[in-house]
């Protein structure tokens, strides 16, 4: 594998990355690399960020003890609680980031698409605190499952755009964003919600997000006094998967675990780009891609919105190819199994999205609970957001299994 140093260049992770997108766009991806590479040097930006992060979004998220869960796997668990920042989930880290960059290149609008309706709300609650203005593309039926998170989004001042294109959910919703960005550029500043996109985004992400596995290293360290020996996120397009394991990366005693929707199973719909995808492009950058053997974009299935997705950040797939990392998926039934585990083991109500981390340690004890339970050292998950905005959603297929 390259060097931390050398992954960067030219927006590549290896074969992938890069930026397919239209003549059009390349002067404001110029623009964003340029001011992104100042703007992080820039104690002023960096000390403002951070006073941003503290105050208003309530960093350091704690990294918590799970004593009971840990207690029924027969292992230490950690908690990294990106659901207790506000708005509920890591959105908000990319999404003040990208706003405070936005104000700095003069751009007053600002566009996103949003699935789950989470970086929907982040942004738009970004923009109410910059006071941008604010436009949110979301396919309908995403609308329709996140209602709670539409309403939010419009009392925050933003305006949805809704999206009826194909199958009503993020990809339709990013296609659209992309198309309004092609037309407002000079004005406008598109904040894509993960770690994918034509370069500089994936790497633009992930460096606004490796604050949760910065923070949560430390943390470790002071509750441990060594590393974790697994650390598991959660892999929609990645950022919060990516931004726990950045810190960890040259560790190289440290497995790094990606979680991707293994919906129906991997026979039926499914959203696990890295587990069972091939490569292509999708939405400015080459990565792994649900498609079929014409290279046609595949509909992607996932119980939870934001891990409905068919394709991943660019360099997840390096790091799969490289072996740093490896990537499992879980089935919508064993995600629900564990977002009530965790809620009655721990009082938390966790996202349907990292419910699927969770869900990977539930069978991976029961896989080898021999093996679980006398492996050397302790797990870190990174819990990415809280569980409200999927209620709904999460008691109607609770009672389907139940029946
Ligand atoms: C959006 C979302 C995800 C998936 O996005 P990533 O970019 O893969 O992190 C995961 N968890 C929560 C709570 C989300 O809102």
């Amino acid at each position: 594998m390259a060097a931390v140093g050398e992954r960067a260049v030219e927006g590549r992770f290896g074969p992938y990355g890069g930026r397919y997108v239209p003549e059009v766009l390349v002067p404001a991806l110029d623009q964003l690399s340029v001011a992104w590479a100042e703007a992080r040097d820039d104690p002023e930006f960096r000390g403002r960020l951070d006073e941003l992060l503290r105050d208003f979004v309530g960093r350091p998220t704690p990294l918590y003890r799970a004593e009971r869960l840990g207690h029924l796997l027969g292992r230490r668990i950690y908690l990294k609680r990106e659901d207790l920042a506000h708005t509920g989930a890591h959105k908000i880290n990319n999404a003040v980031g990208q706003a405070l960059l936005a104000c700095r290149m003069g751009k007053r609008r600002v566009i996103a698409e949003t699935g789950a309706g989470q970086h929907g709300v982040a942004v738009a609650t970004a923009c109410a605190l910059l006071g941008l203005e604010c436009v949110v593309y979301m396919g309908v039926e995403d609308m329709r499952r996140q209602a709670p998170n539409v309403e939010r989004m419009r009392l925050l001042g933003a305006a949805l755009a809704p999206v009826e294109a194909g199958a009503q959910t993020l990809k339709e919703a990013v296609s659209a964003a992309i198309r309004d960005w092609v037309t407002n550029v000079r004005t406008t500043h598109y904040i894509i919600g993960s770690a994918v996109g034509p370069a500089p985004y994936p790497a633009l992400v992930r460096d606004l997000q490796r604050v949760i596995g910065d923070e949560a290293r430390e943390q470790a360290l002071a509750a441990e006094g060594t590393l974790p020996a697994r650390v598991i996120a959660c892999v929609g397009g990645g950022s919060n998967a990516i931004g726990t394991f950045y810190a960890f990366i040259e560790d190289r005693g440290v497995e790094l675990i990606g979680v991707e929707a293994g919906g129906e199973g991997l026979d039926g719909r499914h959203g696990a780009s890295l587990v069972a995808g091939r490569p292509g492009v999708l939405h400015g950058a080459l990565s792994s891609v649900l498609a079929d053997d014409q290279g046609q974009i595949l509909e992607a299935h996932s119980i939870s919105a934001g891990l409905d997705y068919p394709g991943v950040g660019p360099e997840h797939a390096q790091l799969r190819d490289s072996g740093r990392a490896r990537y499992e998926a879980v089935t919508d039934a064993d995600a629900l199994r564990a977002f009530r585990e965790l809620a009655r083991l721990e009082g938390i109500l966790p996202a349907l999205e990292p419910s699927h981390a969770i869900a990977w340690l539930l069978n991976s004890a029961e896989a080898s609970a021999q093996a679980a339970a006398s492996a050397e050292g302790y797990d870190l998950v990174c819990l990415s957001g809280r569980g409200d905005k999927d209620l709904a959603e999460a008691l109607a297929a609770l009672g389907d299994l139940d029946d």
